[in-house]
């Protein structure tokens, strides 16, 4: 799979990309992530994206200009614009980009971006929650990361992604290991008992516990 990105900030990318299973993902060919510097399009000398908003207002508008310019070479991946006006980001989006081959992630930076980019080049607007960031990077990567895990031998056994939160509208049960006790805090009793079919009744039971408490929204859709 390829995923490009378009920032004003390729270095914040650097680090992110090189460790871990994303790391890993990359070296074996896996994925591919290409990093395009918005600033190639810039104006002028100081290689200027941004300009004023019409009818004034605070902060400054990412331009059409730029961004249609490095979009037009990728009409034909599937191009992803982050704003926290989009639609929030969940699994079933993840599963869906994960199918791509080409996925465009386009990061946003000052106030805004100019109207006319996401109503001419860009497929899907996207939001990873409802708070505000300083731009568009750390979603860039939420995604990332959210896709790379879901890539055929990134994760090293497969029933660890299918078994996750969020698979049939559920949370994940809790977790335990070595020691069986510590500081006095034993482990359910059940997880020690070697009785499969007890302990699968008691991980479904927790699924459902901890979705009750926790996220009674997953349970009403
Ligand atoms: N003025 C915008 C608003 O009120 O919706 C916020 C702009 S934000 C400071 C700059 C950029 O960060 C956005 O264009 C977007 O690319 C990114 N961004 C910030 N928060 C985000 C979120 N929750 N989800 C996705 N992208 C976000």
């Amino acid at each position: 799979m390829r995923i490009n990105i378009i920032t004003i900030f390729p270095d914040f990318f650097t680090s992110p990309l090189d460790v871990s299973l994303v790391g890993k993902a990359r070296d074996s060919g896996t994925l591919d992530v290409r990093l395009f510097d918005l600033r190639e399009h810039g104006r002028g000398v100081h290689r200027q994206v941004d300009d004023a908003p019409f009818g004034g207002g605070a902060g400054m508008v990412m331009m059409v200009q730029p961004l249609a310019e490095a979009l037009e070479p990728l009409a034909d991946t599937h191009r992803v614009l982050f704003t926290p006006g989009g639609t929030p980001l969940d699994q079933e989006t993840l599963d869906r980009w994960a199918t791509l081959e080409d996925l465009t992630l386009v990061c946003g930076r000052y106030e805004g971006i100019d109207e006319r980019v996401a109503e001419h080049f860009i497929d899907e607007e996207i939001s990873i929650g409802d708070y505000v960031l300083l731009g568009g990077e750390v979603a860039a990567l939420v995604a990332i990361e959210g896709v790379t895990r879901l890539l055929t031998g990134v994760v090293g056994n497969p029933t660890s992604v299918e078994t996750e939160s969020f698979r049939e509208g559920l949370l994940e049960e809790p977790h335990y290991t070595r020691p069986a006790e510590f500081r006095g805090w034993g482990v359910p009793e059940v997880l020690r008992s070697g009785d499969h079919a007890r302990i699968e009744a008691w991980r479904e039971e927790e699924r459902l516990r901890r979705t009750r408490e926790r996220r009674p929204d997953l349970l009403d859709e």
